[in-house]
């Protein structure tokens, strides 16, 4: 199995080493493990460092993959946040100054604010929060277009009172899904939704995947979202599951920004 979204302590938010996340990838007989660590220009909480130190991670990438080829495909990869205006600028820099295999876009931000913090919920209900949430992901793909997958289509479902139900920003959803297809990009299903929420509520939810395959995507990865090695590989058969029940037959693996695609 392929676990596309993983990060390391080069992120604010990784709690291990890449050497001990990749080792805990061989141990599960993983075939792949993009290691996927954050850059989020102009992120409005200070209080996490997340502009990636691009050269250290650079080398200890090139590092790892070497050391590990015989064991496992390490994927040159990261996790760019996207923001509308400088942010998304730099983040175009960066993409461009590294031989990424590939590149996860991600909205954790709206309207110049991390959508986590009291600044952005505080002052939105649930409607607006999440309309603003899509209204910033459907900009973004109009400014930036320098990534392969869109990271975790409903991240703002995390972190409002309540799960939205879909009719109340469907129409945003929907041209966001049109623009990524029409942009020959892809999604990925983050499986961290089996380990916080419950039921069927899934990153994407079933209808956004199911939507994202009728408008022509078939360009899907399965990522963990871990942050330390207890989540690695976390879901990934579900994930392929949920994949199938969309009506894929494949599952995108990613070397040097070009897909491949591996039969479920
Ligand atoms: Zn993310
Ligand atoms: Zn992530």
């Amino acid at each position: 199995m392929y676990d596309y979204h993983t990060h390391s302590t080069f992120s604010a938010d990784g709690d291990c080493s890449m050497d001990e996340m990749i080792r805990a990838a061989i141990r599960l007989g993983l075939s792949e493990i993009a290691v996927t660590d954050h850059h989020d220009p102009e992120y409005s909480d200070l209080s996490w460092y997340v502009d990636l130190d691009i050269p250290a991670y650079e080398s200890t990438l090139d590092a790892a993959a070497a050391k590990y080829a015989d064991s496992i495909r390490v994927v040159r990869g990261i996790e760019i946040g996207m923001q509308q205006g400088i942010a998304n600028l730099d983040s175009a820099r960066v993409v461009k100054s590294y031989p990424f295999d590939f590149v996860i876009g991600s909205i954790h931000s709206a309207s110049g604010y991390a959508v986590d913090t009291p600044p952005y919920l505080g002052v939105r209900d649930r409607r607006a929060a999440v309309r603003d949430y899509y209204m910033e992901l459907i900009l973004c793909l109009k400014e930036f277009d320098d990534f392969d997958v869109i990271g975790h289509f409903n991240f703002i479902d995390r972190y409002i009172d309540s799960i939205p139900p879909e009719d109340e920003y469907w129409d945003l959803a929907e041209e966001a899904l049109r623009l990524i297809v029409s942009m020959g990009k892809g999604i990925e299903i983050n499986t961290s939704a089996w380990r916080f929420w419950h039921g069927s509520h899934h990153t994407p939810t079933a209808r956004v995947l199911k939507r994202y395959v009728e408008l022509g995507g078939e360009t899907v990865t399965t990522g963990s979202d871990a942050h330390d090695i207890s989540r690695i590989g976390s879901h990934l058969k579900e994930a392929e599951e949920m994949a199938a029940a969309a009506g894929l037959r494949y599952i995108a693996t990613f070397k040097d920004r070009s897909p491949s695609y591996v039969k479920l």
